[in-house]
């Protein structure tokens, strides 16, 4: 099967610019998941076989059930170490930005990459990027960040080093990005790649349960809360909001995960096309998180893009508005009566 995906001279230049840089690092967007986790680990793999080593920065947390990630304790949070985090960007030659397209998805983040004098390269599968660099790898039609590193690797003859180590975060990747490879998920290339990973000897069922059945009692319990008392269900246009008030996170113990992937739910109610949940910021007053995900082809980030401020893929996308948790839940109602012709 024939898995390579970037040109020649991509592969040049991206080789050139690392073998000719000291100060590397790796870094990649806001609430980083199993993708953008996993994609940075495994490229620090990559830097290592060339001999390099790398710093990598994140903006903020990521979820718990992530914490098993080989090597993930290597990983510097620049909300938490700021002034390490700026020291190290500004003295840098190259950053590696990975799974995401443009400079606001780090968020707090933002300026300190900006300014960097490093030159940047982009690998991601985003749509659009939008990001100054010297060499920008887009590649929207893989299914994960993890995918495109995996195909780069391989590519780059270094298949038969990979460690089980970074085939596990590869395979973490690309089953997080697809929801379990329930979605966006029918290239069999894909399932090639797969066969080469567990070759390497991961435990896939092992990776599936760390990340997805890792909930605490509390998580479940407040899962089943909004379920059962916050799901609004549109029957008339398929679609389908619920929320997550500040208070509701404090009355279950709230922390960073817990409510991942609880968009999907509402779209087991058959026929349902579209499903948006909106969380209010844990400190920030006027400002809600919003996920979206659909099915088929409704363009869910066309929606994010159009009334949320943010953007993402077809069926899977993100936003956020500066206002009262109220007010986003009366500018979802507008967003999908807007979209009732689609929607039906
Ligand atoms: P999630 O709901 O998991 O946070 O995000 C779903 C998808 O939408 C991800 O692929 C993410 O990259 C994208 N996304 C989330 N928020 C934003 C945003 O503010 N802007 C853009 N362009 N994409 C976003
Ligand atoms: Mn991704």
């Amino acid at each position: 099967m024939e898995i390579n995906t970037i040109t020649q001279e991509e592969l040049e230049t991206l080789l050139r610019y690392t073998e000719c840089s000291q100060h590397i690092i790796i870094c990649t967007h806001k609430s980083p998941d199993g993708d953008a986790l996993g994609a940075s680990l495994a490229w620090l793999e990559f830097l290592s076989n060339r001999g390099k080593t790398a710093d990598i920065i994140i903006p903020d947390a990521y979820p718990d059930f992530l914490q098993w990630l080989p090597n993930s304790e290597k990983i510097i949070r620049y909300d938490k170490h700021k002034e390490r985090a700026e020291t190290l960007m500004c003295g840098a030659d190259l950053i590696f930005c990975l799974d995401f397209n443009a400079f606001g998805r780090v968020d707090e983040m933002e300026q300190t990459l900006r300014d960097s004098p490093a030159k940047k390269i982009m690998i991601d599968h985003h749509m659009d990027p939008v990001m100054d660099t010297v060499l920008t790898v887009s590649r929207p039609e893989m299914s994960s960040t993890c995918e495109l590193v995996f195909r780069i690797m391989h590519q780059s003859g270094d298949f038969g080093k990979m460690t089980p180590k970074c085939a596990a975060c590869i395979y973490c990747g690309m089953m997080t990005d697809t929801g379990g490879f329930t979605y966006n998920s029918n290239n069999p290339e894909i399932y090639f790649i797969i066969s080469e990973l567990l070759t390497k000897g991961i435990n896939k069922d092992k990776i599936y349960r760390n990340v997805f059945n890792n909930y605490s009692s509390w998580a479940i319990r407040l899962r089943g809360y909004i379920m059962c008392q916050k799901l609004n269900v549109l029957n008339g246009y398929n679609a389908s909001y619920f929320s997550i008030s500040r208070q509701t996170m404090k009355d279950f113990h709230f922390i960073k995960g817990d409510a991942e992937g609880l968009v999907n739910e509402p779209l087991k109610i058959k026929g349902m096309k579209l499903s948006v949940s909106l969380r209010e910021d844990d400190r920030r007053d006027n400002l809600v998180w919003l996920s979206l995900r659909s099915v088929d082809n409704f363009p869910c980030n066309e929606m994010a893009a159009e009334f949320f401020n943010g953007g993402g893929h077809l069926n899977a996308s993100g936003g956020r508005l500066e206002c009262s948790l109220e007010e986003a839940e009366e500018t979802v109602r507008k967003a999908i009566m807007h979209y009732a012709d689609r929607l039906r």
